[in-house]
This record gives structure tokens, C-alpha cells and sequence, in this order.
């Protein structure tokens, strides 16, 4: 079949802060570079992030990244890369400041130094006390952030496809990467785009879940199209439950309000982090925050009429702290629920946030698979960066105010590594083989040939409330077991998706098929992965299985889509240049 073929030296699929920083990477180095969204790229769901950004700049108190460094360890549960971590750790602070010199606006502190607030999990002195290290925008970091690196692309003539989706990768025959198919929402067209380089930074798939604080469009793409190419996803298993999505909504309160001195209630007005976490309280990491509120819940004594929430108490910080440093909560709150937190508690529950595990890459941002005997082989021309990669520095579990460090720190690497891949290429490109986009025009075709089936709408909402109730904040194996059978027969039942809109033009029902094909790969892999983990390890809670199993589990999850197949391999336990830091029991 003959289709239209555009040719950039390097392709981004995605435009929230990975993808951005990668092109800008790319773009400033003469690099031809297109970056693909399905939104305009400042509509990603970067623009969402509301807490900040971590780097040891001690603007406040002591702080260095060698301390950040044995957090994100720690928080990781020891499942996290320990080169990654200290490469992300150490380029901080310099990312930091680049970001600052790139227009971002972020608060200052009195001697006109960056402001730094405390965020869950990050302390001082290898874990000894809460440190001040999230640099941020008031709560709309991500958002100043987004728009400072947007501008950027900009100048440096980064070209956009705006409203475009990525379908497929193209491999050739050798198993590298040459470029992709894509769909032009506007028109309906699939077009090839080839390249020397494709970087997939196309965020989460949050929305796997019923209560998720993920934006629509976070339906984990990369990872469907990836597992579709036969490669393997690493840690899916892992996904953190944020501790304060507002009751009922599902829309994100920032950490950063227990940062700035907010706290957790029951319903007897008692302060109960403290006895789950002595030292660090309601700043303890997340998963221990989110099992604490469950099992509050769980006993009874959550609030409100069903007893289904607890309380997120900020009043007592003041109306001029809360507008200066947290409007954008007071604002959802209010809208939302018609609750002012200058005057009364939020009613909180812990909320789908995050997808800690992805598409498998090195520290350098290319993408690895299992080859023979090696375990980390490079896949050729295949990269990926932020939410939808897993490098891995978050192990089982994120540091609430990483995440946007992990982009731009990722983002240029993988950037980095693209420019030397290219460079190596001079003019050729590869070719690409004959049948190219055949297998992405057969799955459209089936699709748009379906006269009867099964209702989008029904399927997404089935698949929903499965991964709520059967993948939750706590898990056993019946609960996991019965999980995958649901799952099965609705994976089944997709086959028999149908749409009734048979438009071209702006075809939202299509593009909404096409998204759910790749998130039902990701709901049924979690359901997979969990149930193999037989340990607890960060945002992974076995309740019949309560301890770290470092002996049989401190690996990280390979999962295939054919055969559902599972391999393990080894976390890196040796970091660049400091010593390794061993598993230790992880309290707060
Ligand atoms: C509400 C909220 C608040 C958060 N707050 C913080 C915080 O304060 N600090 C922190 O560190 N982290 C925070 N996080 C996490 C962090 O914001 C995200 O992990 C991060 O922004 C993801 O960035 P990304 O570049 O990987 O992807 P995104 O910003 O999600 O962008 C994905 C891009 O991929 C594109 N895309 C996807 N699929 C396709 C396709 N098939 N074809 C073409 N384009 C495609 C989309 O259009 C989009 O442009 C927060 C997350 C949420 C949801």
C-alpha cells in the first residue's frame, strides 16, 4: 500500500517536558527534528505538575546530591538503577539553574535566591531529617516549566506536528528502528515519517485506573506500541497512588501543601501519620502515606458520611500563605467541591498519579532489550525519555518532585545521545522495508470495517473499575488472580471494538479506539506483573506476602506481550562513582 513518507533526521513522539527538552537538544545541535503530539504540546500533562522540581541547591539549609541520591534510593525500595540515580542526582542542581536561564519564573526566596520547599521522602544527611529541595512556580511548576521550554523549540526551529498521533514504530529487518506511522487527526490521513532516530517521551497511562489525577490523553501509547513491536516493558507492576487526589474528583492536591505544614486527620481529628511515620510524618515517601490513609479508611475511621475520605488540614497556614504559595488548590478546591481551605480540611483519598515503570533505557536514554546472553542490548535508533521510560530511577516508588527533574535530566541525555547516533549516519538514512505501515493500516482497517461490536465507552469503564478493585493500593493473589481473568476476557472482547462514527475529519471516536488499544496492553500487563511479584516492595503491597523479598525480587519486571511473557533482570547496583548503598528496611 502506498502512503505518504516524510523524512526527519529525528523524531520526538510527545511534547510534555521530555519531549521538549529532547528536541531542543536535537534542534540546537542542527539536527532536523519534528516533535508529534496529540494535543499542543503546552497542553501536555506536564503543564499539570503542581509541587516542583528537586535539586540539592541548599538555598535554604545543608543539602548536596549525594543526600538526593540515597532518597531516591531509598524510595525506590532498592529497585531503582543505581547509576541512573546518581547521573539524574548529580545533573540537578546545572538543570536546575538551565531551566532558570531559560525564563522559567521560578519563586524566590528574600536574598533573591530560588525558593525550596520539603516534599515526602527528601531529606538531609542520608535520611535523618526533612530538607527543604523542591524548586518551584507557586503549584504550577510544571505548567512555567512547560512553557519556558516550549519557547525555546521555538527559537531554535524545532518543527511541530500538532495534533498528530503516533500509530506504530517501523523496524527493519535488523530489529532497528526507522521511523514511524502516524495519523493526521485533522484529515484521518496515515502518513510514514522516517528517520535516523525516533524518541517516544509520551508520558503515562494513569487513566488505566477509575480515580487517577492523570489528564485524558495519558493512555500509555508508547507502551502499547511498543509491546505491539515485540519489545518488552520493564517494572509496569509499580504504579504510585498519590495520597491526596481531592474525594470524589480524582484532581491532584499537591504535596506541596503538607510541604508548606498541612497534615492528614481521621475522623477523630487525630493526626495518624505520626504513628505510621515518627520522624517524617505526612512527608514520609508517598506509598507509605497512601497504605497509612487506606488502612485509616479500611478501619473505620475515615470521614464524612461513608467514611470514605480523610482530611487534608490547611487553614491553619494562613489565607496570605495559601494564596501566595498554593492558589491554584484553593482554586480547585472550591470549584470542585465549594470547600475553601483557608477556612475548612479537603476531604482527600489516595488517587492514581503515576506509572513508575515503561519502556526499558539506559542512563544515556536509548532503549534496551534482551539480546542472547545480554540483557541490555541497545535497540538501534529507539529511544525514550520521561514518564513512558524507565530508566530506572524510580524503582517501585517516585519521590513526589523527581518526576520533573527525571525529564529534563532524561530529555537532554537521550537528546545527546540521538545527536551522536545521527552524526555516526551522515546523510542515509536506512531504508525502510516495503510493508512498512501495513500492519498500522490492517489494525486501522479492521477497525474502521467493524459494523458491530463492542461499545468503546463500555469497554474503558470495565477496564477501569477492574484495575481499581483488582490492582489497588493493596493486593493479595485471589484478588490479583481474579484480576487477570477479568481482564483476559475484556482484552478478548476488544478485539470486537466497533465505532459508529466512520469519518475522516477530526474523527475523536477513532482516535479514542486507536488510544484504548494501547491502554488495555498496559491494564493487563500491571494485572500480569503484580501477580508474578509474589513480595512488597514501594507502591507494590502484598498483604499476603508483607516482606521485601531482596533474594528472589530485587529485579526489575520484563514483561512481553506475546505469550504474556515474563523475564527478570538484574537492578544496577553499582553507581558511577560513589559507593554502592545497600538495602536497608526502609522507615521514615
Ligand atoms: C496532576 C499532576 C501533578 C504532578 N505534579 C508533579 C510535580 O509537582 N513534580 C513532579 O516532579 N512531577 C509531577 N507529576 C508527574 C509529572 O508531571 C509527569 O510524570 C511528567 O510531566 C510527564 O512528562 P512527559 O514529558 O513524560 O509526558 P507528558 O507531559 O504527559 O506528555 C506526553 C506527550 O506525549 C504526547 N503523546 C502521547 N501519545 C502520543 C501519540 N500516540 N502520538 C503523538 N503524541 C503522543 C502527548 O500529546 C503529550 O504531548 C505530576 C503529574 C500529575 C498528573
Amino acid at each position: 500500500m502506498s502512503i505518504p513518507v516524510m523524512k526527519y533526521e529525528a523524531v520526538i513522539v510527545g511534547g510534555g517536558g521530555a519531549g521538549l527538552r529532547a528536541a531542543l537538544q536535537l534542534s540546537e545541535a542542527g539536527v532536523k527534528t519534528v516533535v508529534l503530539s496529540k494535543v499542543f504540546p503546552t497542553r501536555s500533562h506536564t503543564a499539570a505538575a503542581q509541587g516542583g522540581i528537586s535539586a540539592s541547591l541548599g538555598n535554604v539549609e545543608d543539602d548536596n546530591w549525594h543526600w538526593h541520591m540515597y532518597d531516591t534510593v531509598k524510595g525506590a525500595d532498592w529497585l531503582g538503577d543505581q547509576d541512573a540515580i546518581e547521573f539524574m542526582c548529580r545533573q540537578a542542581v546545572d538543570a536546575v539553574v538551565e531551566l532558570e536561564h531559560f525564563g522559567m519564573p521560578f519563586d524566590r526566596l528574600e536574598n533573591g535566591k530560588i525558593y525550596q520547599r520539603p516534599f515526602g521522602g527528601h531529606m538531609a544527611n542520608f535520611g535523618k531529617k526533612p530538607v527543604r529541595r523542591a524548586c518551584a512556580v507557586a503549584d504550577r511548576t510544571g505548567h512555567a516549566m512547560l512553557h519556558a521550554l516550549y519557547q525555546r523549540n521555538v527559537k531554535a526551529d524545532t518543527h511541530f506536528l500538532v495534533e498528530w498521533m503516533a500509530l506504530d514504530i517501523i523496524r527493519n529487518k535488523n530489529g532497528d528502528v526507522v521511523g514511524i506511522t502516524a495519523l493526521e487527526m485533522e484529515t484521518g490521513e496515515v502518513y510514514i515519517i522516517q528517520a535516523k532516530a525516533v524518541l517516544f517521551a509520551t508520558g503515562g497511562a494513569g487513566r488505566i485506573y477509575q480515580s487517577s489525577t492523570n489528564a485524558y490523553i495519558n493512555t500509555g501509547d508508547g507502551i502499547g506500541i511498543t509491546l505491539r513491536a515485540g519489545l518488552p516493558i520493564e517494572d509496569i507492576e509499580f504504579w504510585q497512588f498519590h495520597p491526596t487526589g481531592l474525594a470524589g474528583a480524582g484532581v491532584l492536591i499537591t504535596e506541596g501543601v503538607r510541604g508548606e505544614g498541612g497534615y492528614l486527620l481521621n475522623c477523630n481529628g487525630e493526626r495518624f501519620m505520626e504513628r505510621y511515620a515518627p520522624t517524617a510524618k505526612d512527608l514520609a515517601s508517598r506509598d507509605v502515606v497512601s497504605r497509612a490513609m487506606q488502612i485509616e479508611i479500611n478501619e473505620g475511621r475515615g470521614c464524612g458520611q461513608n467514611k470514605d475520605y480523610v482530611l487534608l488540614k490547611l487553614d491553619h497556614l494562613g489565607k496570605d500563605v495559601i494564596d501566595q504559595r498554593l492558589p491554584g488548590i484553593r482554586e480547585i478546591s472550591l470549584q470542585f467541591l465549594g470547600i475553601d481551605p483557608v477556612k475548612e480540611p479537603i476531604p482527600v483519598v489516595p488517587t492514581c498519579h503515576y506509572m513508575m515503570g515503561g519502556i526499558p533505557t539506559n542512563y544515556r536514554g536509548e532503549v534496551v532489550a534482551p539480546n542472547g546472553e545480554n540483557m541490555e542490548d541497545i535497540v538501534k535508533g529507539f529511544y525514550a525519555a520521561g514518564e513512558c521510560a524507565c530508566a530506572s530511577v524510580h524503582g517501585a516508588n517516585r519521590l513526589g518532585t523527581n518526576s520533573l527533574l527525571d525529564l529534563v535530566v532524561f530529555g537532554k541525555s537521550a537528546g545527546n545521545s540521538m545527536v551522536e547516533y545521527i552524526k555516526q549516519h551522515g546523510d542515509e538514512y536506512k531504508e525502510l522495508p516495503e510493508d512498512a505501515a501495513d500492519f498500522s493500516l490492517n489494525r486501522l482497517a479492521k477497525l474502521d470495517n467493524a459494523n458491530s461490536g463492542e461499545s468503546l465507552a463500555d469497554l474503558r469503564h470495565e477496564m477501569q473499575k477492574i484495575m481499581q478493585q483488582h490492582a489497588g493500593v493493596f493486593r493479595t493473589q485471589s484478588v490479583l488472580e481474579d484480576g487477570i481473568n477479568k481482564i483476559e476476557a475484556l482484552y478478548a472482547r476488544v478485539q470486537n471494538l466497533c465505532i459508529q462514527d466512520k469519518s475522516k475529519v477530526f474523527n475523536t471516536a477513532r482516535v479514542e479506539a486507536l488510544e484504548f488499544m494501547n491502554t488495555i496492553e498496559v491494564a493487563l500487563a500491571t494485572m500480569i506483573t503484580a501477580e508474578a511479584r509474589k513480595e512488597s516492595r514501594g507502591a507494590q503491597a502484598r498483604e499476603d506476602f508483607p516482606e521485601r523479598d531482596d533474594e528472589k525480587f530485587m529485579c526489575h519486571t520484563l514483561y512481553y506481550k506475546d505469550g504474556r511473557k515474563i523475564v527478570y533482570k538484574p537492578v544496577h547496583t553499582k553507581p558511577m562513582t560513589v559507593d554502592y548503598i545497600p538495602p536497608a528496611k526502609r522507615v521514615y
